[in-house]
């Protein structure tokens, strides 16, 4: 106990002794007992009420401090309120300097809470998506910034997606939204003008679009010349060498053509239609017929289906998938080698996987085998007639589906590709 608790109960019993023998002087010890507690609680009181008018008032400064515990509390009531002001005055600070500086970024920011409603946003996003920060706090942000991919991301709530969308004020500009989920059930809406990115990769797959069109038709023309010629007896037997080369280079070339047409339109035709089902197996099926039939000496090719779910997308899609990595198991396994094409589904989603026991791939390759005219052995794979642009297609025909390529290979032992489709792009034969 402090000294001045000491005092202040020695003194209140002090001051009822006191009260008690005044009393007894004149025969009245109780009441004189009495007056003096009563005395002793009004001088409490009004210490009490005083000090909480000041508080009221916001006055504490105005307090007689006096001496004893009363000073003692008032003293001590005093510091605790300047440094709880000094931590506001802190905090206050640090919340207006993250505020400038999200304000100051040149990328939208919102922050919305566990129902996606809007609580904030920096002048980026006032910009970008036209947000107005008073009148639509409380409101949704996908009922404002109307999107199905958003709808769709801000139900994934996953910091790992992002979306590209167009830009809800103005024409030709698109944005890239990410959403990071952050503290009590609140999540930051992150989006970036990327009409750059989107401009260049447009003007880039429309320049290879267009030079493969117009390189079609003089290429069908040459190709018609070279079969007129080899055909033709006339034709001198010194040229007949030259022109068989003439024709296989025609060949490669409009094969090159047809590729990087089929690369064009997978990039540029968004995700493919929900409306038309595709009966893999009968795919794979069909598949593995041709590809033995051409390959009579070639590899075993097997088939295991496992399901007759149907796929939602597009069937030349889904051929061109099975095609491109066909010829490539082929390309690459002994004769003595096995290939072994899977269609399995579960309540995960489906998977369409191309095994072979083949060369197999370094792992440093794995990486860049989706890149266009990526190839292992460039000199090999020229021979062999490939471009290095069938896994590309591959890629994309996969995520026109909302799927993934996944490759595994080892050197020696064989490669394995394994499409996998979404859940949601399934159905029941
Ligand atoms: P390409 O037309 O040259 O085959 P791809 O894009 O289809 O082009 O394949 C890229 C490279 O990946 C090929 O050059 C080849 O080296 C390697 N590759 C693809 N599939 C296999 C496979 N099944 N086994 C071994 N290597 C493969």
């Amino acid at each position: 106990m402090s000294a001045a608790s000491k005092k202040l109960i020695a003194g209140t019993i002090l001051a009822i002794a006191v009260g008690g023998l005044v009393g007894w002087l004149y025969s009245a010890t109780l009441l004189g007992l009495l007056v003096a507690a009563l005395l002793i609680i009004a001088i409490y009181m009004r210490k009490l009420l005083l000090f909480e008018r000041a508080l009221r008032h916001g006055d504490v400064e105005s307090i007689g401090y006096g001496d004893g515990v009363w000073q003692q509390l008032y003293s001590q009531f005093k510091q605790e309120r300047e440094r709880s002001n000094r931590y506001r005055k802190q905090a206050r600070r640090l919340v207006k300097e993250v505020q400038k500086s999200t304000y100051a970024m040149p990328d939208g920011a919102v922050v919305i809470d566990g129902d996606n409603e809007i609580v904030t946003c920096n002048r980026a996003a006032k910009n970008l998506i036209g947000l107005k920060r008073k009148k639509d706090r409380g409101q949704k942000l996908d009922n404002i910034f109307r999107h199905p991919q958003i709808t769709e991301l801000l139900q994934q709530n996953d910091a790992s997606q992002s979306v590209d969308v167009e830009s809800p004020l103005r024409d030709n500009e698109w944005l890239n939204c990410r959403i990071v989920p952050y503290g009590a059930n609140q999540k930051l809406v992150l989006i970036r003008d990327v009409t750059d990115r989107i401009t260049l990769n447009k003007v880039r797959r429309d320049f290879v679009a267009n030079a493969s069109h117009e390189l079609r038709s003089p290429l069908t023309v040459i190709s018609g010349y070279l079969e007129t010629l080899t055909d033709d007896p006339e034709v001198p037997d010194e040229l007949a060498k030259p022109l068989a080369q003439m024709q296989v280079q025609a060949r490669r070339m409009t094969s090159i053509v047809k590729d990087l047409l089929e690369l064009s339109r997978l990039e540029g035709d968004g995700q493919a239609s929900m409306d038309d089902r595709v009966d893999v197996a009968f795919l794979v099926a069909t598949a593995v017929q041709a590809f033995s039939s051409v390959a009579d000496d070639g590899p075993e090719i097997l088939s295991t289906i496992k399901s007759d779910a149907l796929l939602l997308g597009a069937e030349s899609d889904i051929d061109s998938i099975l095609h491109n990595l066909l010829a490539n198991a082929v390309r690459h396994t002994d004769a003595d080698g096995e290939i072994e094409i899977t269609w399995r589904t579960d309540e995960n989603g489906g998977e369409l996987i191309v095994r072979d026991t083949g060369e197999g791939i370094a792992a440093e390759h794995l990486v860049r085998l989706t890149e266009r005219f990526f190839r292992v052995d460039r000199g090999r794979s020229r021979g062999d007639g490939g471009f290095g642009l069938g896994l590309a297609i591959v890629k994309h025909a996969i995520e026109r589906h909302g799927g993934e390529l996944h490759i595994e290979s080892e050197p020696g032992e064989g490669s394995e590709f394994r499409c996998i489709f979404p859940a949601s792009r399934l159905v029941a034969a």
